[in-house]
């Protein structure tokens, strides 16, 4: 009964009669041999975690000591906000996350630690916005794995592999259709916002400084969280992607292979290589 692209996916949820969440969860259950309320409530600590790991905890510093503070920084605001609320807490949340992984505490990699931040920060901020229940958010999450399942098959979810196009890419794409299916949206739509947010996403290479997962890994998390949303606001009107997702998967694949190593992982290029990072980088092995 398992979906090979998210194609397949949508059309069993058509065919079935179904939301795209209920898919996913049936095609779990059946795989790892559980209940549906098994596995419904494997979900539900995943998000216990998720919602602890976005607490705003003032100006901590990351292991690597390049990071830090963020969250906090942005949830007071200082009187100098101008974006709307929405996107502050969309962005709050997911630097929360993100600064929580760079201090070594606990996160749920969604689909990575590097990206950990993207999922919840979209997810809760607009569940609040709408008024959403736990079970729609736990709904939203099997949606965004099901996009996750795909993404991890047919492409790569690895910043080594793929770079953080990989990474990021696949969380914006998972938490647009996580959002889409939140607020309602159909199962087409859902395809759409994850073809939207990854299509924006293709190129994005991992360089990240001194190889820590901190720079630009933290504050990318909030950008992305908010790529995420926008997708799914797309969607949701009726804005379609002109490629598709599955496509999109597999240029996001191909891109991946002709990415040079040195901007997968490895910290030997892009941001990685610059004379700040560089002294950074020295500094940090010198502690
Ligand atoms: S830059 Fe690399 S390490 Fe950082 S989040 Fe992206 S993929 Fe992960």
């Amino acid at each position: 009964m398992n979906y090979q692209d998210i194609a397949q996916l949508i059309q069993m949820a058509l065919s079935q009669g179904k939301k795209v969440w209920e898919v996913v969860l049936d095609c779990e259950a059946e795989n790892q041999g559980c209940t549906r309320s098994q596995i419904m409530d494997r979900m539900r600590e995943r998000w216990r975690v998720m919602r602890e790991s976005m607490a705003i905890v003032g100006a901590r510093r990351s292991m690597g000591g390049l990071v830090g503070g963020e969250a906090s920084l942005l949830q007071s605001g200082d009187g100098r906000l101008f974006v709307g609320p929405l996107l502050v807490t969309v962005m709050t949340r997911a630097l929360a996350v993100a600064e929580a992984n760079a201090c070594m505490e606990r996160i749920v990699a969604a689909p990575t630690a590097g990206s950990c931040g993207i999922i919840p920060g979209a997810l809760s901020a607009v569940a609040e916005r709408m008024g959403a229940t736990e079970e729609q958010v736990l709904q939203a999450l099997f949606t965004a794995s099901g996009i996750g399942i795909v993404l991890a098959s047919n492409a790569s979810i690895s910043g080594a592999e793929g770079g953080c196009q990989a990474e990021c890419g696949s969380a914006a794409a998972m938490a647009a259709a996580g959002v889409v299916e939140l607020v309602g949206g159909d199962p087409q739509q859902i395809a759409e916002a994850a073809a939207l947010a990854l299509k924006n996403q293709l190129g994005l290479v991992c360089d990240p400084v001194g190889g820590l997962v901190e720079v630009p890994c933290v504050k990318r998390n909030a950008f992305t969280a908010v790529h995420a949303v926008v997708a799914a606001q797309m969607a949701v009107v009726g804005i379609k992607s002109v490629i598709p997702v599955d496509e999109v998967i597999s240029a996001m694949h191909q891109i991946g292979k002709a990415m040079p190593q040195e901007l997968k992982e490895t910290a030997e290029g892009g941001l990685a290589a610059t004379p700040t990072a560089r002294r950074l980088a020295n500094l940090e092995s010198e502690r």
